[in-house]
């Protein structure tokens, strides 16, 4: 008999939660069903949290009294087994608090707890018993003919918004007509409205038809294939080719690109190219919006989807391929928070769904060249640019044998005269912002420094004021030095606003458009002086980073760099990288369009490799001889990285706490790994607080991270850990 009793719900789940602690909560539940992937309400302390479900445990727990689950949030699963694994993975290997990275993997909404269908349903209306006679019937009611008219057949069905939109104020008209019943009216979710590109397809030049072929080969399964195309060489032109094939099976795409402002130029390419198939998440979203997106992309009804780093954790309904497009820039790497790397994590997210992942780049980092070398990835080269276009001539312009004036030395104004003349523009690249960085006592040597920061203040010359670009402080400028009195304090360094003025001095008719933050502070402004490019409204570009990438500037046929040497002498061993791939970069922008371009780059190091690599086209060459002496130095790739952070306010704790890292980690250590000492960062005080570093590494990635796994609990144990704001960094891009 008791066998027709249903044997009541119940077990046990370990949830992932928004909090620090690295590790899963488990709770009991019972009376519903619950799997991996849904969302729970739990109670946490004297609080209720948002969870998500990650696994059903067989057992709970031993020796603790598990609190139960309040309830369930989802009927079905929100969330896929390869997005668990994801999520899971990402929080391994960053070592990082699984529910953290949940936040950056679901959309706000969501985290607050929030249905499933939230914001997403509307009214929807469509036509119901209508009279033959309801022209006449509506004689007296213009509003409500006109919207009757708007359904111009018998199933079609209009939502509120699109009916208000072409009859403004027409709510009370819909009112009387649902009364009326001549309209009936049901809660949907707004139909996805197909509408298709207006470009068709470019013939595929020999080379993207080449390179189209070989990324085509093995469709099937996971690969990772470098897309290595010289600058202009239509890199995305085989991007969509690839898509265009997904699509025809139905599979969805997943394009990453890097977090500039300017991603908005390369959407509206795809954007003419696959209509509302396309849709774009950036950071700027509103919270209802970015959720409609996620919804749209994880129901399948959005095919192709254009995102920075965080899109690597959207759900999708089918995905079948992942492009990571300039895949050497650095802001795929999160620098707070959670420390992934978008492209590692995106590898990771093919290898799970196993299917292809294409990293693009004409420069790509010394990490990925390492990975061809060893035979993990396949490269794929763009060797020729698109059309009669050829690379730019670069020539390096020695400053020691120039008179420069603010900046600009007399070959590089005569060869702006000359590009004036023949009507095509010019490109001015800086690589710093501001008018002029320090402000400076010749009599003393002082400079102007914030007090919260070990930096020096940046002089703005709209604003008259003194600002810090690290923790934004201001103050006026200074009559006299603040140190000895003397009343001479002059401006050090070229800064754009400098180099502006000097080019409308030199150049008094030309129509000269600044592209920096400052100047620049909104997308809508950004956008507008863009447009201003393309519509040959501006003779002049001067900028920095704004410009270095991305952009297809068919005009433009010099590109005049101001000052190349800051990453010359770094303590950084990445500069080298970073400088040559901006360089080769901004170079790239030169002389896209028809006319031969030219590029100058303005040095005190003429003779110096990395610019001679830079000038004869010689990245992988660069790329060779830099492995060559990583290699020698046993910096990464050839070793792998992490990095202990530390800040707080007093000085001394941040360091003491670091020390006790260290001999927690030095009692500990397995062979073949590296411990060095804490130091101070590189900016010692910042935002009034003080930070500190422990840098660790290890020929072997496993060694490091059995390392980290039992060291971060003992470390999470220490009393002053609570005291000190820490993080872990594994493979971090920058040791500032
Ligand atoms: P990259 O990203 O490699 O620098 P782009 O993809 O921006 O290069 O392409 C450079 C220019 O060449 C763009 O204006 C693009 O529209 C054009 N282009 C690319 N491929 C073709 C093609 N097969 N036929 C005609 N124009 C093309
Ligand atoms: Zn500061
Ligand atoms: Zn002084």
């Amino acid at each position: 008999m008791s066998d027709h009793v249903p044997k009541p719900l119940q077990g046990c789940v370990d949830v992932a939660l928004e909090v620090p602690m690295r590790q899963l909560f488990s709770y009991l539940y019972q009376g519903i069903d619950l799997k991996p992937g849904m969302r729970v309400s739990v109670p946490f302390g004297n609080r209720n949290m948002v969870g998500v479900v990650v696994a059903n445990r067989a057992q709970p727990p031993e020796n603790i009294k598990l609190r139960e689950i309040h309830s369930r949030l989802d009927n079905n699963a929100l969330f896929s087994s390869h997005l668990l694994r994801l999520t899971t993975w990402t929080a391994a290997y960053y070592h990082q608090s699984v529910g953290e990275v949940w936040r950056t993997a679901m959309p706000a909404v969501l985290r607050k707890g929030r249905a499933h269908t939230h914001g997403l349903l509307e009214w929807v209306y469509g036509l119901d018993l209508l009279p033959e006679d309801w022209r006449a019937q509506l004689g007296r009611a213009p509003l409500q003919r006109r919207v009757i008219e708007a359904f111009d057949a018998p199933d079609v069905k209009l939502t509120h918004a699109g009916l208000q939109k072409s009859i403004p104020g027409c709510t009370p008209a819909i009112k009387a007509l649902l009364t009326k019943k001549y309209l009936q009216r049901e809660k949907k979710m707004t139909p996805v409205v197909f509408l298709p590109g207006s470009d068709l397809p470019n013939t595929l030049t020999p080379g993207q038809a080449d390179a189209y072929q070989k990324l085509s080969q093995n469709r099937q399964g996971f690969q990772c294939q470098v897309l290595q195309g010289i600058t202009g060489s239509g890199k995305t032109e085989v991007y969509f080719a690839m898509i265009d094939h997904c699509l025809k099976q139905q599979q969805q795409t997943l394009v990453l690109v890097p977090e500039i402002a300017l991603t908005d130029q390369l959407f509206a390419r795809f954007k003419r190219r696959f209509g509302s198939r396309v849709v774009q998440i950036h950071s700027g979203m509103s919270d209802a919006n970015r959720y409609r997106r996620w919804w749209e992309i994880r129901s399948g009804s959005v095919e192709v989807v254009l995102a920075t780093r965080s899109g690597v954790f959207l759900e999708f309904k089918q995905l079948g391929l992942i492009v990571v497009d300039e895949e050497h820039d650095l802001s795929y790497k999160q620098q707070e928070g959670v420390r992934y790397h978008a492209r590692s994590v995106a590898i990771k997210r093919a290898q799970i769904h196993d299917i292809p992942v294409i990293l693009g780049s004409a420069t790509p980092s010394l990490e990925t060249v390492q990975n061809i070398k060893c035979g993990r990835y396949q490269q794929v080269q763009l060797l020729q640019r698109v059309g009669n276009s050829t690379l730019p001539e670069i020539q390096l312009l020695d400053l020691n044998q120039a008179r420069v004036e603010s900046g600009l030395s007399p070959d590089a104004i005569q060869a702006i005269g000359q590009t004036l003349e023949r009507k095509q523009q010019a490109l001015i690249f800086i690589n710093r912002r501001g008018y002029a960085p320090v402000l400076f006592c010749p009599s003393c040597q002082w400079t102007a420094q914030c007090k919260r920061c070990d930096a020096q203040m940046t002089l703005h010359q709209i604003s008259h004021a003194l600002q810090c670009h690290h923790c934004g402080a201001r103050r006026g400028v200074p009559q006299s030095c603040d140190a000895c009195g003397a009343q001479e304090l002059i401006n050090l360094g070229e800064g754009t606003q400098r180099v502006e003025e000097s080019l409308r001095a030199h150049f008094p008719q030309a129509s000269i458009q600044r592209f920096d933050r400052d100047e620049l502070n909104t997308a809508q402004k950004l956008k507008t002086a863009m447009d201003k490019v393309h519509a040959r409204e501006v003779d002049i570009l001067v900028g920095t980073q704004l410009l270095s990438k991305g952009h297809d500037f068919s005009k433009v046929s010099l590109v005049v760099v101001i000052n190349a040497d800051q990453g010359l002498h770094s303590i950084d061993f990445r500069a080298p990288e970073l400088l040559v791939q901006q360089l080769i970069q901004v170079a790239g922008r030169a002389g896209r369009g028809s006319e031969k371009g030219r590029v100058l780059i303005q040095t005190c190091f003429p003779a110096h490799p990395s610019l001679l690599a830079v000038k004869h086209h010689q990245y992988t060459e660069f790329a060779d001889r830099e492995l060559a002496q990583r290699q020698r130095a046993h910096f990464p790739p050839y070793s792998h990285m992490a990095l202990w952070r530390a800040r707080g306010r007093a000085a001394n704790e941040v360091l003491q706490f670091l020390n006790s890292v260290a001999r927690h980690g030095r009692s500990m250590q397995p062979a073949e790994t590296f411990c060095y000492d804490p130091v101070k960062s590189p900016m010692f005080k910042r935002s009034g607080q003080y930070h500190a570093q422990l840098l660790i590494s290890s020929r072997q990635r496993s060694a490091l991270h059995q390392w980290l796994k039992g060291w971060i609990k003992h470390v999470e144990q220490d009393k002053l850990a609570r005291k000190i704001k820490w993080s872990i960094d594994v493979d971090p891009v920058s040791l500032f």
